[in-house]
């Protein structure tokens, strides 16, 4: 199948990193979101995103005019059945995203592929939500987007082979390396992801090491390239505990449980960069921890 117009709903730091990428390889791109202060500011991020890829030499004004030129802001969740490809990338609750997929459904062509960038979130399940299980599938990519290289391919218990591999070249059309993981709680990455980051909020909580002991103890101990609580912040520690309730809810261990501390922070809005608070302070020029 020929995937030429996509539709990404949710224009958060996912849909606006997804409709960049989709643009820049000469897609047309719909872009989505309930609030129209997200759908102008990601149009803005995209904007400035590709400003940074020209200043670094890897893309020319004219790419960047024409991705810009791909890509149609609409206000209306209707409007985006009328594509190829539909990429969910609103906030991670299930009762949202499934009340989008039904939403949408009486508006789709009949060939209409459905995908979701859920982190976590059953794949089945959701795609039960919409009248094509068998062309629903999970599709995740990192972010930021326009800089990570894999994308997570996951199949429903539904998903044909034909939607698969629709994805999967897709997936190499933009350059990104695709991986295919099986739908179970958290899929590949955040499976392994996230108990790490659990673990560290647990760290700070029953101090044993401070917010910048435990994040260059990761990044020069261990080699990552960022610390975990400098990560849980860039990722959105409402997103990170979402996850984690979906680990601790659909495996069952009580290995997963969210640590208290992550629970206390996203009850006081403190989600991380884009709050401007979390485990770092971002008001001024650097971040400064904040235990
Ligand atoms: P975000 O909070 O930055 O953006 C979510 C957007 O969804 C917001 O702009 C919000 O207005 C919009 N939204 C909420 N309800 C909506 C609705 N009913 N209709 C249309 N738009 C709606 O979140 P994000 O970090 O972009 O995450 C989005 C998805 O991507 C989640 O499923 C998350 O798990 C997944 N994801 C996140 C990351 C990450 O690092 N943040 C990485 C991979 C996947």
């Amino acid at each position: 199948m020929d995937i030429r117009k996509v539709s990404v709903i949710g224009a958060g730091q996912m849909g606006n990193g997804i409709a960049h990428v989709f643009s820049l390889s000469g897609y047309e791109v719909l872009l989505h979101d309930v609030s129209e202060a997200a759908l102008a500011k990601a149009v803005k991020s995209i904007d400035f995103n590709l400003n940074r890829q020209v200043s670094a030499g890897r893309i020319s004004e004219a790419d960047k005019a024409d991705a810009l030129r791909q890509i149609t802001a609409v206000n209306h969740l209707s409007e985006c059945g009328k594509a190829d490809l539909v990429i969910e990338a609103v906030t991670e609750r299930e009762t949202v995203k499934a009340a989008i997929f039904e939403d949408l459904t009486p508006h789709l062509l009949p060939g209409t592929i459905l995908t979701t960038n859920t982190s976590s979130i059953s794949i089945t399940r959701l795609a039960s939500r919409t009248d094509r299980p068998e062309r629903f599938m999970g599709f995740h990519f990192m972010n930021p987007v326009p800089v990570m290289q894999l994308v997570e391919l996951i199949r429903g218990i539904a998903t044909d082979e034909h939607t698969y591999q629709t994805l999967k070249t897709v997936v190499e059309q933009l350059g990104k390396t695709p991986a295919s993981a099986s739908d179970f709680p958290g899929f590949i990455v955040n499976r392994v992801l996230m108990p790490m980051i659990n673990e560290a909020v647990y760290v700070l909580l029953e101090g044993i090491g401070s917010v910048e002991a435990i994040d260059s103890s990761m990044r020069l101990g261990a080699n990552h390239p960022m610390g975990p609580l400098q990560l849980a912040d860039f990722i959105g520690l409402d997103t990170c505990l979402a996850i984690m309730n979906v680990l601790f809810d659909g495996l069952g261990d009580s290995k997963y449980r969210p640590c208290p501390l992550l629970t206390k922070y996203v009850e006081a809005k403190w989600l991380g960069r884009k709050t401007r608070r979390g485990f770092y302070d971002y008001s001024g020029e650097t971040p400064v921890p904040t235990r």
